[in-house]
C-alpha cells in the first residue's frame, strides 16, 4: 500500500467569482486511486461562504482526478459542492446542473496576468511601461521580463504530467499578461480542465511572489488590453454537417439570446468588451469572418469547409466560470434545429 496525498479542490461560495479552495487528506492505496475510490469528504462551510455557522458541514464529492506531479504520490480531486445529504448539489454548485455533450468539443483561451505589489508583472512602480505593440507573442528581457517564461513553461509541463489536455502557451498584448490553451471534449471536461489549470497556476506562483489577476480589465479604462477567455466550440453537427443555412440559424440565434450569454460570461464584461482593444461591444451580436472584433469570429477554414469546423466566441472573459460558458453555448445550440434531422442534439 501506498499513502496518497488527495488534494481535494473545489469552488467557494464567493460571488460574482469563486475562489478555488483545496485541502489534503493522505490515505493509502494499492494503486493510483480511481475516481470512485475516493470518499466524499465534508469541510467548514462557514468559511467559504457556503453556509452559517451552527449548521457549518458542506459536503465534498470527488468528480476528476488528475496526478499531482508538484508533489510525491500526489492526487489532484476536483470535486463538487454537495449539501450535507450528500446527494444535493449544493446551491454554489454550478457544475452539477450544466448541459453537457462529449461530442461538443471546447477550447478555452485562458487570459490572465500576473500581478506583484499590486500592479501587473514588469510594470514600474510609477506610470507605464513603453505602450502595447511587441509584448503579444514577444521574446526578449524588456518584452517578457526574467521570470514570467520559467513560471508559463513549468505551468505547461505541470499542466501535461497532470494529463490536462494544455494545448499552448502566449504572452499576450498588454506587458505581464499571458495566454494558456486548453481543450476538451464536453462541458464537463473542458472546463474541469480549465479549473484545474488556474489551480496549478496559482499554487505555482505562491513560491514566485507572484498573483494571477483574472479580472477581464484590471488596469480599467486605459489603452491596456483586458483578458478573456475566448470559447472555441464545435458539434458533431457542425464538423461533419454544418452548412450556410445552419450556421445562419446558429448565428440568429446567439443574437436572439445575447443577454442570456452575456449573464454569464464573466463580471464586469461591459469594461472590457467596448468594441476597442480586439473587442465586440457587449450589447450588440456580431459576426465575421477572421474579425477579431466581432463577437464570434468564424475561421477561414470554417468557410473553405463548407461551414464546417469550430467557431470562437470571443466575449467570454477571463473571470468567467467555463461550467456555465459552454453549458450557456449548448443551450442556445440545442435551441436550433438540425436540417434534415428531428433531433435537436447537436
Ligand atoms: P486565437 O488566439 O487565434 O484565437 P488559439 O490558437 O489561441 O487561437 O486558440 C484556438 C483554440 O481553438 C484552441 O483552444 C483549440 O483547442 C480550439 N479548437 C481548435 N479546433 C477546435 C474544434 N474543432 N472545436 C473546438 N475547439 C477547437
Ligand atoms: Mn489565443
Ligand atoms: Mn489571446
Ligand atoms: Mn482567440
Amino acid at each position: 500500500m501506498t499513502k496518497f496525498k488527495l488534494e481535494y479542490i473545489w469552488l467557494d461560495g464567493y460571488t460574482p467569482v469563486p475562489n478555488l479552495r483545496g485541502k489534503t487528506q493522505v490515505k493509502e492505496f494499492a494503486e493510483f486511486p480511481t475516481l470512485d475510490q475516493l470518499p466524499l469528504w465534508g469541510f467548514d462551510g462557514s468559511s467559504t461562504m457556503q453556509a452559517e455557522g451552527r449548521s457549518s458541514d458542506c459536503v465534498l464529492k470527488p468528480v476528476a482526478v488528475y496526478p499531482d506531479p508538484a508533489r510525491t504520490n500526489g492526487v489532484l480531486v476536483m470535486c463538487e459542492v454537495m449539501m450535507p445529504d450528500g446527494v444535493t448539489p449544493h446551491a454554489t454548485n454550478a457544475r452539477a446542473t450544466i448541459l453537457d455533450d462529449e461530442g461538443t468539443w471546447f477550447g478555452f483561451e485562458q487570459e490572465y496576468f500576473f500581478y506583484q505589489n499590486g500592479r501587473p508583472l514588469g510594470f514600474p512602480e510609477q506610470g507605464y511601461p513603453a505602450p502595447q505593440g511587441p509584448y503579444y507573442t514577444g521574446v526578449g528581457y524588456s518584452n517578457v521580463g526574467d521570470v514570467a517564461r520559467e513560471i508559463v513553461e513549468e505551468h505547461l509541463d505541470l499542466c501535461l504530467a497532470a494529463g490536462i489536455n494544455h494545448e499552448g502557451i502566449n504572452a499576450e498584448v498588454a506587458k505581464g499578461q499571458w495566454e494558456f490553451q486548453i481543450f476538451g471534449k464536453g462541458s464537463k471536461r473542458a472546463a474541469d480542465e480549465i479549473w484545474m489549470a488556474r489551480y496549478l497556476l496559482q499554487r505555482l506562483t505562491e513560491k514566485y511572489g507572484i498573483d494571477i489577476e483574472y479580472h477581464c480589465k484590471p488596469l480599467g479604462d486605459t489603452d491596456w488590453n483586458g483578458s478573456g477567455m475566448h470559447c472555441n466550440f464545435s458539434t458533431k453537427y457542425m464538423r461533419e454537417v454544418g452548412g450556410k443555412e445552419y450556421f445562419e440559424a446558429l448565428m440568429a440565434q446567439f443574437d436572439k439570446n445575447l443577454l442570456d450569454h452575456i449573464a454569464v460570461y464573466g463580471p464586469d464584461n461591459d469594461k472590457r468588451l467596448t468594441g476597442k482593444h480586439e473587442t465586440a461591444p457587449w450589447n450588440k451580436f456580431s459576426y465575421g469572418v477572421a474579425d477579431r472584433g466581432a463577437s464570434i469570429r468564424v475561421p477561414h477554414s470554417f468557410i473553405k469547409n463548407d461551414y464546417k469546423g469550430y467557431l470562437e466566441d470571443r466575449r467570454p472573459n477571463s473571470q468567467g466560470c467555463p461550467y456555465q460558458i459552454a453549458s450557456r453555448v449548448l443551450k442556445t445550440i440545442s435551441e436550433v434545429p438540425l436540417s434534415g434531422s428531428a433531433s435537436v442534439a447537436a
